[in-house]
């Protein structure tokens, strides 16, 4: 039995943002002008708000909305999730599919750029639908498989002994049903080549109901080394029910590493970086990467270029201890890696 801490909740009526993670799934926000209302924005932010919702749907679980402070347009959360008039600005080098990554896409719902690990595509859908996300026009109806297309990828998984790590990644692998993951781990278990097993997710920071009882039989019970890799961009979006879903995963054997990306006016200075770093430890998380935004168009305004970037990360190091430094990266189709900058 998996019992959990009591849950405060900023500025907001408990039953609001709690229920099954599934009914906090469908009930998120996702209409640009009740999110404005919501947060008290002034109606000079609701055209731009329909204009990027246009290009990509707005969608806000109430329990991440809770997080955001009311009237205050420069939130840094209210930031990640706001539909702006500038997504709909062309800016050159800006690409609808950056990473290029389908061509790398052997079978359906399969991603293998690098070695050792690949990426298997485990749900289209997200919780959240970040603005600044770089699959924000990735085709994915067309690469979310059904079961007989996941035995051609579990087929592929087999035949390649050099694949020691399946990464779960999305959308968001979380947001398939319990169900379904646990059939998938199953069929990677049986896979004696395997040894780890990579979650990709912001659900557990949107919906922190989402580790319940059921994933954790899975997630808690694979013979496979189990990493979850967040992603949180600011120390505000850890509350206290995110700590609590982080304190499960921990006592379920899992790994906690997150990746944030450097965003401008989201996190885009030292003390916010280091008190990311901070809270990200008090919730038991170590910081892994510090991505560089894609150039995937829609997302220019958030864009910190190379040498900032570089010198935000040298002041870093003078505040932090070296395990709670993220490495900063950037990824470069063709790259047999994660590019460190
Ligand atoms: C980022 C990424 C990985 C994981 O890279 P790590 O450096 O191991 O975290 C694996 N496959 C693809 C396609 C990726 O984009
Ligand atoms: S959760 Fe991740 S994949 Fe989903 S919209 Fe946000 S950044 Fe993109």
């Amino acid at each position: 039995m998996i019992t959990r801490s009591p849950v405060p909740l900023q500025r907001q009526a408990p039953e609001a943002a709690g229920g099954h993670w599934q009914t906090q799934l469908s009930g998120a926000v996702r209409d640009p002008r009740e999110l404005c209302r919501r947060l008290e924005l002034a109606p000079a932010w609701w055209p731009g708000a329909e204009t990027g919702h246009g290009l990509f749907a707005v969608r806000v679980p109430e329990a991440y909305l809770a997080r955001i402070r009311p009237g205050d347009p420069h939130d840094p959360l209210l930031r990640q999730v706001l539909p702006l008039d500038a997504e709909a600005r062309p800016t050159p080098g800006y690409v609808t599919d950056p990473l290029e990554e389908a061509e790398h896409t052997p079978k359906r719902g399969l991603i293998h750029k690098y070695a050792g690990r690949v990426l298997l595509i485990a749900s289209p859908a997200c919780a959240v639908n970040c603005r600044y996300c770089f699959r924000r026009h990735f085709p994915y109806e067309e690469n979310a498989p059904s079961r007989s297309q996941w035995d051609e990828t579990l087929e592929y998984l087999r035949g390649d002994g050099s694949i020691r790590e399946a990464i779960l990644s999305g959308g968001d692998p979380l947001a398939a049903s319990d169900r379904q993951l646990a059939w998938l781990v199953a069929r990677l278990e049986a896979i004696p080549h395997l040894k780890r097993l990579r979650i990709h997710t912001r659900l557990p920071v949107v919906i922190p109901d989402r580790i319940d009882e059921a994933l954790l039989a899975w997630l808690g019970g694979t013979r496979l080394q189990a990493v979850m890799v967040l992603h949180i961009n600011h120390a505000q979006e850890i509350d206290e029910a995110v700590i609590a879903a982080c304190r499960r995963l921990r006592e379920a054997g899992v790994t906690l590493l997150n990746q944030s990306v450097l965003l401008r006016g989201v996190n885009d200075d030292i003390d916010t970086l280091a008190a990311l770093s901070e809270r990200l430890f008090e919730a038991g998380v170590l910081p892994y990467y510090l991505h560089v935004l894609d150039p995937v168009a829609g997302a220019a305004h958030f864009e910190v270029d190379d040498d900032e970037a570089r010198a935000l990360v040298a002041a870093l190091r003078r505040e932090l201890p070296g395990f709670l430094m993220p490495t900063l990266v950037r990824e470069i189709p063709g790259e047999a890696s994660k590019t460190p900058l």
